[in-house]
């Protein structure tokens, strides 16, 4: 048995690591029995984090101040080889490489890190969200596009997205506590990378004006989804300036504020640092106003929870906020039915509604966490049932387009050669036809020559489309007048 205080491994701590619980495409619909025990009540507990060389002296007081967590944050390889009490190796220099190509800036906190099986980091999937491996990538599918679900052509002023008649993206900052590999929006989100030139947008009172004015002016907008970046990043002052601000105007019902905190910097709800005091005053007002504001979350994979996690998540509770979770499907972080029920399991015991999951969006330079439909359509057959029903989260594509969220299942049409699948949003567009398309890597041979060849991809769309027409008219749907 190792000394916890002194290995850098993490694999002690985890009863959940992706090599032992993954099926294979073979195991057809088999539900494994791993993930049917009660691992999702075995927190993270005690001083974990002192296994890592860097954070060996490191006692709860500091360790769970948020402001050292954000200074301590790795933003290079030097941070990172320091974390880990090594020098330049193979792998560091595979990161350096990721970090050259990637289109997201590293910025990671010390609890993430700490979180990290770092005598396995190239498998880790908590290492996989954040950390850019050169060695990891595929070229980006001949679709792709930055900002691929248009938010900024949906956008009718600065800082804010109105696709849906009765709801609004506000965006509110652009940083984070910690930086997504795969973030949709990389366009703007973080610091400029080599291959990204960002679209800036900084967190400031008058800057907020216009949004605040289209949501007045627009009747129909009832709820307002307060994003970024991440809305920890705003302070006290600034959440409570926004949310009030969003409450006066009458026709605001509800209110969602965006964060990842939870996931990568839970001690801050329970640091009196003002942040979660502004939230509870803004419930509370909207409580006696009948309206509702909600916190929603990104937590990808179990064992981001931890007790400090659970402790955070009941801070919200005691306030009487809800927490829902949305979280994305990655390839090798948690397209397995075991983490995701472990997953499922866990929030729910830690008082957060499992909301979505997310088919990945198309983010250029992270083609290797993308998952194709099918196994999306077959982790939702697997995971169903895993807990109640009202607890289940719905599996989605957010459509390329702007065709908005749609249930994964509910295409028109799928060609698993081609990977292409095809649907419609009659609210977004009733006569329009939005279109899905799975990693090439993932496609049989023949699917992969047919996308080789550029002059065959208009056919292959527009016969997806024809087939999705045929098969709407088919079925005579009352509801699709296209
Ligand atoms: S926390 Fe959200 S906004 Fe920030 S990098 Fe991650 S996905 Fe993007």
């Amino acid at each position: 048995m190792p000394d916890p205080a002194r290995s850098t491994s993490a694999s002690h701590l985890f009863p959940l690591k992706p090599d032992l619980e993954r099926e294979t495409p073979q195991a057809g619909l088999r539900s494994p029995t791993l993930g049917d025990d009660l691992s999702h009540r075995q927190l993270l507990e005690g001083e974990f984090w002192r296994h890592l060389p860097a954070y060996a002296d490191v006692d709860s007081a500091t360790f769970l101040d948020p402001s050292w967590q954000l200074q301590q944050s790795a933003r290079s390889v030097g941070d990172l080889a320091t974390v880990v009490g090594r020098s330049s190796d193979r792998f560091l220099s595979n990161v350096q490489a990721g970090i050259d190509r990637a289109s997201m800036s590293l910025r990671v906190t010390p609890y993430i890190l700490s979180l990290i099986d770092w005598e396995n980091p190239e498998s880790d999937p908590i290492r996989r969200q954040f950390i850019p491996l050169a060695s990891e990538k595929l070229a980006d599918h001949p679709i792709s596009v930055l900002d691929a679900l248009e938010e900024r052509s949906c956008s009718p002023v600065d800082r804010l997205t109105h696709r849906y008649p009765d709801r609004v993206l506000f965006v509110s900052t652009d940083v984070c506590p910690t930086y997504c590999r795969y973030c949709t929006r990389s366009y703007s989100v973080g610091t400029s990378t080599i291959s990204v030139s960002k679209h800036k947008i900084r967190a400031h009172g008058q800057r907020w004006a216009q949004p605040m004015e289209y949501i007045r002016s627009n009747p129909a907008v009832e709820d307002v989804v307060v994003s970024g970046g991440d809305t920890y990043m705003l302070k006290p002052s600034e959440l409570r300036a926004i949310g009030m601000g969003l409450l006066d105007i009458p026709h605001v019902r509800r209110m969602r504020f965006a964060t990842k905190g939870l996931s990568v910097l839970p001690m801050k709800l329970a640091s009196g640092d003002g942040w979660l005091d502004a939230l509870t005053e803004v419930a509370e007002r909207g409580r006696a106003l009948g309206k509702e504001v909600s916190v929603h979350t990104h937590i990808a994979h179990p064992s981001e929870i931890t007790w400090i996690s659970a402790q955070a998540s009941r801070l919200l509770w005691d306030r009487g906020i809800t927490v829902r979770n949305q979280c994305v499907l990655l390839r090798g972080v948690n397209d397995s039915a075991v983490t995701l029920r472990t997953l499922i399991r866990r929030l729910s015991y830690i008082n957060i509604h499992p909301y979505y999951i997310f088919q990945h969006d198309f983010v250029p330079g992270v083609e290797d966490l993308r998952t194709p439909l099918h196994t999306t359509v077959r982790l939702e057959k697997l995971v169903r049932g895993a807990t109640a029903g009202y607890n289940m989260p719905t599996f989605v594509v957010d459509l390329l387009g702007g065709g908005g969220k749609r249930d994964a299942h509910s295409f028109e049409y799928y060609d698993r050669t081609t990977g292409i699948s095809v649907y419609v949003s009659p609210i977004i567009d009733p006569d329009a036809l939005y279109y899905n398309f799975d990693p090439i890597d993932t496609l049989p041979p023949e699917g992969r020559e047919r996308w080789a060849i550029r002059d065959e991809i208009p056919s292959m769309i527009q016969e997806a489309g024809r087939a999705a027409r045929s098969a709407g008219e088919s079925r005579g749907s009352r509801e699709t007048t296209w």
